[in-house]
């Protein structure tokens, strides 16, 4: 079955067509490691898993390779500004590499906790600083790259198509009276390598031809992209701040040194916003996981949440809907323990019933390879549910690993909570009759057993013998 992706590169949606049969090579921009992620970076995080997700539910081997910034992010996002690592490592007294690795660490349970499946490959910045070095030097010497007072830029005149991706117009990319250049040929010109300040020891710099200094934010990920994955790959995926800036440059630095498409497709998340607001990682908007959880929310929830909007919208979060989306997933996983009890799997030598069951997961795929359509996909199988003996747990498992909601255990979960809560609530006549049960049953009175067992299930229970005795609970 066809996949339809709304490629950013030429604004529409197109067929998914990889490069090699049954293969992706996918790359997907990973945190700044100065701080917590906020839940407006983990909706891209759980975004991206979700692609991932559909395209191995379609028979699709993945390479998936995301970085960790751990160096040259500065706090404007360009050129300027201080480098937000070091920022992070003067709030907390310690060293950027010590800030860096707590902070990957924490982002990685993060994701565990989401339940999105990790990486193949994580590659830090710093690990790869000869990568950088090189892919500069090549630019060099393709004439792309000129020196400032304060680093080596990228030259985006010489690009007919330098702006691509965000649809840039020619007037926005020259120096213009209004704003400030600096050395700068052009406003969109780069930083692709920074000098150290003069008087100042910074903690992370390297030695390169150009003098001591550190990185840009956006030749990582093209020297990281191409190392393992080649040029062109498949998919690049990100938030959509990252269209006019970060990945229009990596574009733009990565075909000037390979005259090849750097991806094929270009996938980007909608923002989080609270309250009208975009998050941020300072100020009342910073939300993190451990919050979701100190409020009594599970992650799980918040990824329920996520999955009712289609990732090119925006979602206002709020503790209403979030309350709403836990609620909703209790009585999902309810229903979805019923089934269980109700019709564990089909029988596979009734052809009228595989055959609805066939159809419910065409009908499914075809849901998913719609641009993720996920809301679409999950009140199908709302209406699914409600259908009688449409589908069977087993097909409902099928379905949880494109949403990751861990339904399996989850409805045993829910399931045993509800037979203890039955338990703990039985009606004064089924507890007299359970222990009498009991009580025939220690003096192997198995004719008595049998005939009390049958009074219980007359009254509507499932009689089961377990070690701590007689247990029920309610057909
Ligand atoms: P950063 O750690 O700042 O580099 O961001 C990590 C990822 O989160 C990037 O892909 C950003 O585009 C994305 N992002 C940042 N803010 C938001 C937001 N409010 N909602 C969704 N994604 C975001
Ligand atoms: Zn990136």
């Amino acid at each position: 079955m066809s996949i339809y992706l709304y490629n950013t590169l030429h604004h529409r949606i197109e067929e998914f067509k990889p490069l090699k049969k049954n293969k992706v090579g996918l790359y997907t921009c990973g945190p700044t490691v100065y701080n917590f992620a906020h839940i407006g970076n983990l909706r891209t995080y759980v975004f991206e898993d979700f692609l991932k997700r559909i395209l191995r539910y379609n028979g699709y081997k993945i390479k998936h390779v995301m970085n960790i910034t751990d160096v040259g992010h500065l706090t404007d996002d360009g050129n300027s500004g201080e480098d937000k690592m070091e920022k992070g490592s003067l709030r907390e007294g310690k060293t950027a590499w010590e800030i860096a690795e707590f902070y990957t660490r924490e982002f990685r349970k993060d994701i565990e906790e989401l339940n999105i499946i990790a990486p193949d490959i994580w590659c830090r910045a710093t690990d790869h600083i000869k990568e950088q070095i090189h892919l500069i030097k090549k630019l060099q010497k393709r004439g792309y790259a000129y020196a400032t007072s304060d680093g080596i830029y990228f030259d985006t005149s010489k690009l007919s198509d330098y702006g691509k991706l965000a649809n840039l117009q020619n007037q926005d990319l020259r120096g213009g009276a209004r704003v400030e250049v600096g050395d700068k040929k052009n406003i969109t010109d780069f930083a692709l390598w920074k000098f150290s300040p003069k008087l100042q020891k910074r903690q992370m710099e390297w030695e390169s031809p150009w003098g001591t200094g550190f990185p840009g934010w956006h030749i990582e990920c093209s020297a990281m992209a191409t190392k393992y994955l080649g040029q062109p790959f498949d998919i690049h995926c990100g938030g959509i701040d990252h269209i006019p800036v970060h990945h229009t440059n990596e574009i733009a630095q990565s075909e000037a040194a390979y005259d090849a498409p750097l991806a094929n497709y270009w996938l980007h998340g909608e923002f989080l916003i609270i309250a009208g607001d975009k998050m941020a990682k300072s100020g009342d908007n910073f939300l993190t996981l451990q919050v979701l959880k100190d409020k009594g929310f599970s992650t799980l929830a918040y990824r329920y949440l996520l999955m009712q909007t289609n990732y090119r919208k925006q979602i206002n979060f709020s503790w209403e809907a979030l309350k709403a989306a836990q609620t909703g997933l209790q009585n999902f996983y309810k229903e979805l323990s019923h089934l269980k009890e109700r019709l564990p799997n089909f029988d596979k030598s009734n052809p009228a019933q595989m055959e609805t069951k066939k159809q419910a997961e065409e009908e499914f795929a075809k849901k998913i390879n719609d641009d993720l359509d996920l809301p679409g996909a999950l009140a199908l199988l709302h209406t699914l549910l409600k259908t009688k003996d449409a589908i069977d747990f087993d097909t409902v498992l099928k379905f949880d690993k494109v949403l990751g909601l861990k339904i399996a255990e989850n409805a045993k979960i829910v399931n045993e909570k509800m037979t203890a809560d039955e338990q703990a609530t039985l009606p004064d006549h089924i507890e007299r009759i359970i222990i009498m049960r009991d009580a025939v049953r220690s003096q192997k009175d198995w004719a008595k057993s049998d005939q009390l067992r049958l009074q219980l299930e007359n009254f509507g229970y499932k009689v089961e013998d377990t070690k701590d005795g007689t247990k029920v609970s309610k057909n």
